[in-house]
């Protein structure tokens, strides 16, 4: 574990150890540059948040590094935090999109950043309420010009890393595409896992109410009585959705657990809805 308090750093590894208890209470900006980079510039954040300064991550060797900032809720976007200079594998010209998956100088592919987070891969605003149309746009787009296909001409390598490239891609877009899976690998990027000890924390009453929902839905005669079963859990779920993000903006990082364990069972209600709808077709 690696910490400069005056810097707000934690550095986690890829097992995700907790952070310390200091800092639980924000959230990171994931990925911070890590690896065979330099860094060049300073955080922004002069306003809001309070982490400042030139960081060469060389130091953290091959650990993760994620960055807190006393500002709970920042964008990713508009925190451009550190930016890293990396050189294309090829040609050696300094590479400019981050992450980079093309040179823009000899439009060679690149290897995939493993540590880069999914939002940033996905070019999404690090927050819970994404916006899943930009996503989609992103992930067509990029799966476009990463397809394998378009590199059969080329050399292995560079099929490899098409290859790999587009594989990333589809586990970022899959795993932020539902608010379950990416609610989830929020709390990881912040050490917290769902099923650590979650089921003893269930509140009796939530535990009755799925009991009586799951009641209700089998006995359901009709294709109406499993519908409104179905239009009170998307209800609920867009509660959660609220709740949600509401408590990870204010770092409350194990109400969101509670609340995305809460998600989980209202989404498995909804999926037991669609089989109870086609038993009636
Ligand atoms: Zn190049």
């Amino acid at each position: 574990m690696f910490s400069v308090p005056s810097l707000r750093i934690a550095c986690l590894n890829r097992a995700g150890l907790n952070p310390p208890r200091l800092l639980r209470n924000r959230l990171p900006v994931p990925n911070a540059p890590t690896g065979n980079s330099s860094c060049v510039s300073t955080c922004c954040h002069k306003k809001k948040g309070t982490w400042h300064g030139n960081i060469n991550f060389r130091g953290l060797g091959k650990e993760r590094g994620l960055f807190y900032c006393n500002n709970a809720v920042f964008s990713l976007r508009s925190c451009s935090t550190t930016e890293v200079k990396l050189n294309c594998w090829k040609c050696k010209q300094l590479l400019v999109e981050t992450p980079p998956f093309f040179c823009n100088s000899c439009q060679t592919i690149q290897p995939p950043e493993e540590r880069t987070s999914y939002f940033k891969i996905m070019d999404c605003d690090y927050t819970f309420t994404l916006d899943t149309q930009k996503l989609q746009t992103r992930y067509l787009q990029l799966q476009r010009s990463l397809h394998p296909d378009n590199f059969s001409q080329k050399s292995v390598k560079e099929l490899e890393y098409s290859e790999s490239q587009s594989a990333l891609v589809n586990k970022a877009y899959k795993t932020l595409l539902k608010p379950l899976s990416r609610g989830l690998y929020m709390l990881e990027l912040e050490g917290m896992h769902l099923d650590e000890g979650t089921d003893s924390e269930a509140d009796p009453d939530f535990l009755l109410e799925l009991m009586e929902i799951n009641e209700a839905l089998a006995e359901a005669q009709t294709p109406e009585e499993a519908n409104r079963i179905g239009q009170d859990t998307k209800g609920k779920l867009a509660d959660l959705i609220v709740q949600i993000d509401a408590a990870l903006h204010k770092g409350e990082l194990h109400a969101a657990r509670t609340l995305l364990t809460k998600m989980k069972y209202y989404a498995n209600i909804e999926e037991k809805v669609k089989e109870k709808l086609s038993e009636f077709m």
